[in-house]
């Protein structure tokens, strides 16, 4: 962020101002604009935050590309390449953020991949890519500690390994009931058999631990990759 806000091109001013209203005297949710002027970043991004449990909506002006980005939920994206019709893109974003407020959502799953549909209040219907290669290019841009989720998105989807703390963009749990026997590429526990109580999670990373914290998929190790730092992503409940 620099001191010196420059002024947003005429599509983000307009959002901005169409966010502003959307949000008006509503006290679970905050909106923030930031101005980005990095080495490699330059652009506007708005930010909506639910106070307390929620899905943010991350929305990003790239002033060097000039198209505009949109993230649910530190995950989902989607994009406009071509922003000439300002009132149809506006009506877009609005109607997302309204429908992420709302919590007019819903995950799917496609192999390996999870998916987001959202019906938005104009009337589109949206489906976001998911998993871990959408995560990629965002990974820089979200801000630290990533968006809080909001509603169905985070109270029903539980992706972090509760051992090792490693985030594949799979869904382990969708909900108290709702294990999906995914086995972590880094640990190896597998949800819904060795994460079912703290008891079992603790033993099971006390032998990954004594074991030198070795890789499941040693292919997908990321180069230079700790554990300690993965292990700050463990829920408090399960450490
Ligand atoms: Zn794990």
């Amino acid at each position: 962020m620099t001191e010196v806000e420059e002024q947003p091109p005429p599509v983000m001013a307009a959002l901005r101002r169409a966010v502003e209203k959307l949000c008006a005297g509503r006290s679970d949710v905050s909106v923030k604009h930031n101005f980005v002027d990095e080495p490699g970043s330059y652009g506007w991004n708005t930010i909506l935050s639910p106070v307390g449990r929620g899905s943010g909506v991350w929305f990003w002006f790239d002033g060097f590309d000039d198209d505009l980005m949109l993230m649910i939920n530190d995950e989902y994206y989607f994009e406009w390449l071509d922003l000439t019709d300002e009132a149809a893109v506006v009506a877009d974003v609005l109607g997302i953020c309204a429908a992420v407020m709302a919590g007019n959502l819903s995950i799917r799953r496609e192999g390996r991949w999870r998916h987001l549909d959202l019906w938005a209040t104009n009337g589109r219907c949206w489906t976001g890519r998911g998993g871990r290669d959408s995560l990629l290019p965002w990974k820089r841009s979200v801000p630290d500690g990533g968006l809080p989720g909001y509603g169905q998105v985070s109270e029903a989807v539980e992706s972090v390994c509760r051992v090792c703390g490693y985030d594949e963009g799979e869904d382990r749990w969708t909900g108290p009931d709702g294990a999906q026997y995914i086995i972590c590429s880094c640990c190896g526990a597998e949800s819904g058999v060795n994460d079912l109580n703290l008891g079992w999670v603790r033993e099971c990373r006390a032998k990954w631990h004594a074991d030198g914290c070795r890789w499941f998929s040693p292919d997908e190790r990321p180069e230079g990759w700790r554990p300690e730092p993965q292990a700050a992503n463990i829920p408090p409940e399960w450490r």
